[in-house]
């Protein structure tokens, strides 16, 4: 028999109950002709039995302190699925706001370009400084606070 043949038959024998009907009859074969493997399995039953009958139990501090967490733990996910969802809509609106403003900025650039009489060029210049004014000021501010790292270095949630 080979030493594969055993660990594989050791691993069996780690899943315990959890073994389909082909595996359990590998090993049913194994421990037949395996001193080794047959011991092994009798002492992990045994040590699984011994751990079934000791009874452990919490104490109240350790119900109420768990309890508590848990609860922590369900209100922070759920203001972070808020936060989420506030986030999305945020983004939705953003996204469907500046389309239309784009539409309306671009004509009104376009007007006051034929108007002043300037050529095609400037007054899209002019627009695409326009539209991407704010979003530079905005990552300036933002370079400028650190908003973007943690204190420790990493980005936050
Ligand atoms: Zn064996």
């Amino acid at each position: 028999m080979t030493a594969k043949a055993h660990e594989e038959a050791r691993k069996l024998i780690a899943l315990g109950d959890s073994l389909s009907q082909a595996e359990y009859a590998w090993l049913r074969a194994h421990l037949d002709e395996c001193e080794d493997c047959r011991q092994h399995a009798e002492t992990a039953q045994q040590m699984a039995q011994w751990m079934r009958a000791i009874p452990i139990a919490a104490d109240r501090s350790l119900v109420r302190t768990t309890q508590m967490r848990v609860r922590a733990r369900a209100e922070q996910l759920r203001h972070r699925r808020e936060r989420l969802f506030l986030i999305t809509f945020s983004c939705a609106l953003v996204a469907i706001s500046s389309a239309f403003s784009t539409a309306i900025v671009w004509k009104s650039f376009e007007w006051l370009g034929h108007w002043a009489q300037l050529p095609t060029p400037a007054w899209q210049a002019g627009f695409a400084l326009f539209w991407i004014a704010p979003t530079l000021a905005a990552s300036l501010l933002f370079l400028g606070h650190g908003t973007y790292l943690g204190s420790n270095g990493r980005t936050r949630e």
